[in-house]
């Protein structure tokens, strides 16, 4: 027997409509790629999103049809999220920090018809022009006074494109699981995989974000998501926030630690999203101002794991606590979170800081089990660790224009392995292509990392598994030092003695000006492999 309830579909649009009449007051503050502050309400966001809806249907966009969005953290950016997808066409956030390949690939394999950009990126898609096949023109996201010299072919303006239509415009209703937006994973090797998330997968998702036990979204929060909106629709934060009206701090293209400031303390914002590598360059800038986060309650950090150190410092320093959060692209992305809970408040801080540096328990919606060598289910029990396997709604079924399933009996291989504990709070170890393998058992390069991290002449840690004639592998330490510092393996392994097992220490230490990153922010360990995997045996053989 059926339920009697009405099977109305969950579309993106009703977002905007829903902020635009019950928060239409709310403020969207925007750092812009002109210069200057830009600020307005969801109300003006709102006839605007329609605006642009109405002028990519004049254009010929229709339902199924992919535009490409090539962009920092604005206004502009936002109205594509609600302009795009709510006419049913397909949102695909690009990445401006993709090499040029991937980002060719990523173009053609969406069969994107428009690319809406920023006029500082435009010149990234100058030097790809060549490539793109199914390419009709491009939308640069300013207006006529600030439109770049191009020599590009069929550029149009953001703002001349709205200012003709009017914002008479009614969102259209079509199945909720009609494809919304479209991330690419970075694809450290290998071309990138699409994950094309559905208006179902995306509501879904942004509902279980918001919730108190999740991010806790609420007209009462003043964001500043410093996570791109290119990086799996920066969290799914926009969607969450317009649901509660929430003000909004867009950074755009500034992402260093003083121009972030500057927003923190002139918008007052409470709740903070991004990757580990942006607070350490605010935690740094901070401390040399000499000044403290006052308005900041929340710092939500994803993308890598959060070192102890950090979670130490916003508490300590600033009296913000780190909701550490694990995720990825083909989980919209939200997996697992430390809330703040009455059990975490009984802890002492160091017991409470151990334990915010695991991921986290699952949020609902999400289900996770680990899995050993034999395929055979492992027990929460903290320790014992295998592959990470998820299932829920706003997961990935299989990859867009890709045969079969991405999935194995029903659950999806996030490629991470972890423990999970009797509470139910997930750890990870590592990735499983980064775990160290030395004399039959594994090192977390990752635990490696985040110790080393805390070494007051460490600035940034990468530990990969070198060759060794006896272990197969042991862990090899590059370090960039703390400016005018130098680090040695000496001083590292005496302090990390008293953190990880005396077989973890490190067999070496290699000091380097910079580490390689990915387009998201994360360490690049490929290249590193490629250069130093052979070095302990060829110090062996120099011996
Ligand atoms: P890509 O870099 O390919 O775009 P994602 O951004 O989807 O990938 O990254 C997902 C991966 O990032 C996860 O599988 C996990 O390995 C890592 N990751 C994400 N959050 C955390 C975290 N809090 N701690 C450790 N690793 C994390």
């Amino acid at each position: 027997m059926q339920g009697n309830m009405m099977n109305q579909p969950l579309l993106i649009s009703q977002i905007i409509q829903h902020a635009e009449q019950y928060h239409s007051q709310a403020e969207i503050v925007s750092r812009t790629v002109e210069g200057g502050i830009h600020r307005y309400t969801y109300r003006d966001a709102a006839a605007r999103s329609r605006k642009l809806a109405k002028a990519l249907s004049a254009l010929g966009i229709q339902v199924g049809d992919s535009i490409g969005t090539l962009a920092w953290n604005t206004y502009r950016h936002y109205e594509c999220y609600f302009g795009i997808s709510g006419l049913g066409a397909v949102m695909n956030t690009i990445n401006p920090r993709l090499f040029a390949e991937q980002m060719t690939y990523i173009v053609n394999h969406s069969r994107d018809r428009y690319i809406m950009v920023d006029a500082n990126l435009l010149p990234l898609l100058e030097a790809n022009a060549a490539g793109f096949e199914t390419l009709e023109g491009y939308i640069v996201m300013t207006d006529r006074a600030h439109m770049p010299e191009t020599r590009l072919d069929n550029v149009l303006c953001y703002e001349e494109l709205i200012e003709g239509q009017d914002d008479d415009y009614e969102w259209p209703q079509f199945d909720e699981n009609t494809a919304a937006a479209l991330c690419y994973t970075s694809g450290t090797t290998g071309n990138p995989k699409g994950v094309l998330y559905s208006h179902r997968s995306t509501m879904i998702h942004a509902m279980a974000a918001a919730a108190p036990d999740a991010l806790n979204i609420s007209s009462r929060t003043s964001l500043l998501p410093v996570v791109p909106m290119f990086h799996v629709n920066a969290w799914g934060v926009p969607y969450a926030a317009s649901m509660h009206g929430s003000k909004m701090v867009f950074p755009g293209p500034a992402l260093d630690g003083a121009s972030l400031w500057e927003l923190i303390d002139a918008e007052q914002t409470n709740l903070l999203l991004g990757v580990p590598t942006v607070w350490l360059a605010l935690l740094q800038y901070m401390d040399s101002i000499g000044k403290t986060l006052e308005s900041v309650n929340t710092v939500v950090v994803g993308g890598s794991a959060a070192p102890e150190s950090m979670i130490r410092t916003f508490h300590q320093k600033h009296g913000a606590f780190l909701l550490h959060a694990w995720g990825m692209t083909e989980m919209s992305p939200l997996g697992t979170l430390t809330t703040p809970t009455p059990h975490m408040d009984s802890l002492s801080d160091e017991d409470r800081y151990k334990l915010q540096t695991k991921q986290g328990k699952a949020t609902f919606g999400v289900e996770m089990k680990i899995l050993g060598e034999d395929g055979a289910e492992l027990p929460h029990d903290g320790e014992a660790f295998g592959r990470l396997m998820v299932r829920g709604p706003w997961i990935v079924d299989s990859y867009f224009r890709t045969e079969g399933s991405a999935l194995e009996d029903g659950w999806f291989d996030t490629g991470d392995v972890a423990t999970i504990d009797p509470a139910g709070y997930m750890q990870i170890v590592d990735r499983s292509k980064d775990v160290i393998k030395s004399g039959g058992e594994w090192i977390s390069s990752i635990d490696l990392e985040n110790a080393a991290v805390g070494h007051p002449d460490v600035a940034e840690a990468c530990v990969i598994g070198a060759a060794h004639p006896k272990w197969d592998e042991r862990p090899l330490l590059l370090a960039v030092p703390v400016e005018g510092r130098e680090v040695t393996l000496e001083s590292v392994n005496s302090f990390l003695a008293d953190k990880v097992a005396k077989w973890w220490l490190p067999d070496a230490l290699i000091q380097v000006e910079a580490l390689p990153h990915t387009a998201t922010g994360k360490l690049h360990k490929v290249p590193l492999r490629e250069t130093y995997y052979n070095y302990l045996n060829e110090q062996e053989s120099a011996s």
